[in-house]
């Protein structure tokens, strides 16, 4: 952490920004054009360039979709020819749940390659008036009187150069250096689970179909994206990491023998990339602080098997530039309105968080769950139900899968409490 003294304090009123974002993809880039388009002036900044790829896999279920829907994004996506999602398939073995997951609000699913999807989240942050600094670094923050008030960072010539703003927004993902930097509280954390393994096959057709294996210490998935490519993720217990990183193909292609059928169609398709892979851990960290916040990985990191993260970060994103605004007018304190940033997240994912940490474990669901699974099968609502939780589009929480009747559809929006539109969108069931 930068330390200015208190004679080189900076003056506020001569800040350059509003804004710093730190970190340019799903939830930094929003983050900034949601408050470029506010008025606000606004810096984002990624050491990477556009496009370029990232250690992750991409399903955007249906709520992240809505989003770039309403963000006037979603024509971008299509018009790059990356086929919809109508199905989700769970296949436990002795049966398979396939359903819908798609509500009027929450058209298909997509699966758009990071080098996509990152590139047109980037490029709606310029157009909405952002500056974008690509290649640029952070390398510390800079704090004065206990207060963030800016970053320290260098582009690609080397040059150190700091930016003062009234507020840094980490959107640095899970490694966050903001978050190193301002220490924020951590809770409700778990140790990483899973360690997932994944890569591209042609000639494996999808039909607009979401697959998802579910075996004993096994899991593995796969969906159509860009380029006529199919995503094939699986992944085994953190435990086996050491035992198999050995042989990670011999280990990946072994998992799909447990579907047969799975292996037979993976055995006539082609790789066409490299295998990448990782394990995440699970956290919650307090968003926000004396001129700083965090959206994205940077304030909420889950494992990868429930897919949540890029509607996760968009979600922060609208509700974080939400509380920012009303900060900035002066509609209310930035303690307030950054404290229903924090609330609103929480209520919302916890549910999920508990069911995304217990699925990681790749443990057999315990009994009752196996017996409610076994009534879903064949209950074309039910399933359909189910498929909506396994999206995010209804809370494991207020959800029974056999609960087909009020289950199946979202709760009217008339019977929600009243929030202020974009939070509404993303408002707890
Ligand atoms: C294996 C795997 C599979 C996944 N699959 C899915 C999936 O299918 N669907 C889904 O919804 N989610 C998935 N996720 C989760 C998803 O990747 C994340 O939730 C999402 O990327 C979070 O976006 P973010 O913007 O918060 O962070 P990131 O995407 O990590 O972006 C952070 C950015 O910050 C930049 N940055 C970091 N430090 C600095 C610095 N000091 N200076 C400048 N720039 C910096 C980085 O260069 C990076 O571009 C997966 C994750 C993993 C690991």
């Amino acid at each position: 952490m930068f330390l200015v003294p208190d004679e080189q304090e900076p003056d506020m009123t001569e800040n350059r920004y509003d804004a710093i974002v730190v970190g340019a993809r799903c939830a930094g880039s929003p983050t900034a054009m949601l408050l470029a388009k506010a008025g606000y002036r606004v810096l984002v900044v990624d050491r990477a360039s556009f496009p370029s790829d990232t250690i992750s896999t991409h399903l955007v279920h249906p709520p992240g979709v809505a989003a770039l829907r309403r963000w006037g994004l979603l024509d971008r996506l299509t018009a790059t020819g990356c086929p919809p999602i109508d199905t989700y398939a769970f296949d436990f073995g002795p049966f398979t749940i396939s359903g819908t997951p798609v509500t009027d609000d929450s058209p298909v699913a997509y699966g758009p390659r990071r080098t996509v999807l990152d590139k047109l989240l980037v490029d709606a942050a310029s157009e909405a008036g952002a500056e974008v600094r690509e290649g640029f670094t952070v390398s510390d923050v800079v704090v004065s009187d206990g207060r963030v008030t800016g970053v320290l960072g260098h582009g690609k010539n080397g040059a150190t150069v700091t930016e003062h703003a009234r507020v840094v927004v980490g959107a640095d993902g899970w490694h966050s250096l903001v978050a190193k930097a301002v220490r924020p509280d951590q809770y409700h954390e778990k140790p990483r689970l899973l360690c997932g393994y994944y890569t591209y096959y042609s000639g494996l057709p999808m039909d607009g179909r979401f697959e998802n294996y579910i075996r004993p210490d096994r899991g593995f998935a796969a969906w159509p994206t860009n380029d006529d490519l199919t995503l094939v993720i699986g992944g085994w217990p953190f435990a086996e990491f050491e035992a198999n990183k050995t042989d990670i193909e011999g280990n990946y292609l072994k998992m799909f023998e447990l579907a047969p059928p799975f292996a037979d169609r993976i055995r006539a398709a082609n790789r066409e990339a490299r295998f990448v892979g990782t394990a995440v851990p699970n956290f919650f960290r307090k968003p926000f602080g004396p001129g700083w916040a965090l959206v994205g990985d940077a304030g909420y990191n889950k494992d990868f098997i429930t897919a949540q993260g890029i509607a996760d970060a968009f979600r922060d994103a609208e509700l974080c530039a939400t509380a920012l605004d009303e900060a900035f007018s002066g509609a209310c304190s930035f303690d307030v309105a950054m404290g229903r940033y924090q609330t609103t997240r929480d209520q919302h994912v916890l549910p999920m968080y508990e069911f995304t940490t217990q699925l990681a474990t790749l443990e057999p669901p315990p009994p009752e769950l196996q017996q409610l699974l076994g009534a879903v099968h064949g209950n074309p609502e039910a399933m359909d139900a189910f498929a909506r939780v396994g999206a995010g589009v209804t809370s494991p929480a207020e959800s029974s899968p056999t609960r087909t009747s009020d289950a199946s559809s979202p709760r009217p929006r008339s019977d929600r409490p009243a929030r202020t539109c974009l939070l509404d969108h993303w408002d707890t069931p």
